[in-house]
């Protein structure tokens, strides 16, 4: 069947969204299989960080550890952020609380994204089908984004050369091929 470009791009945000809460579900599933006393004994502490827009309006409360963090290439992060790529920062849907503001939310194709009404920051897209929120990288302290890789580098529009794996669509355990670009 015949995708636009904008199609193609929702169904790698799909697929990467599912295979995304696939991972995290088995990790959960083999942490608890591993440590059964000793999770059901210790109260574990929840890292909280409060973010904002760039002009203060929008206030956002970030609670516990990201899924996964990467840079993406892919059309639609460049269509939707006017950028080249994009740093993404993945969480649980109830682990990102907007505190203060009243952000616009608005759809490029079907899932919401959320920006503040007076600066324009993007501030997440909220995956319905699969209850995540994927925070924008830049809003996050520079200690606290790490990203793991580059993925969708196919859609790259100039290349980016660091330390890290730079795939041509996403990491296997992601529902990838884990083929790399060869810069
Ligand atoms: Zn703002
Ligand atoms: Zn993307």
């Amino acid at each position: 069947m015949w995708q636009s470009p904008f199609d193609r791009g929702v169904t790698i945000h799909a697929r990467l969204a599912a295979a995304v809460f696939r991972h995290e579900r088995r990790l959960a599933a083999q942490q608890r299989r591993r440590a059964p006393a000793r999770q059901a004994s210790t109260e574990r502490k929840i890292a909280v960080i409060q973010l904002q827009c760039r002009c203060g309006a929008v206030g956002i409360e970030v609670s516990g550890d990201p899924i996964v963090q990467f840079f993406c290439h892919c059309d639609d992060c460049q269509a939707v952020h006017g950028a080249a790529y994009v740093p993404e920062s993945v969480y649980p849907a109830d682990a990102v609380t907007v505190v203060r503001g009243d952000p616009a939310s608005w759809k490029l194709k079907r899932n919401p994204r959320f920006t503040c009404r007076e600066c324009g920051t993007r501030l997440f897209i909220e995956v319905l089908s699969l209850g995540l929120r994927g925070v924008n990288g830049y809003l996050l302290p520079s200690d606290r984004f790490h990203a793991e890789f580059h993925m969708q580098c196919q859609f790259a529009v100039r290349p980016v050369r660091d330390e890290l794996p730079h795939f041509k669509s996403r990491p296997a355990r992601f529902g990838g091929s884990d083929e790399t670009v060869d810069w």
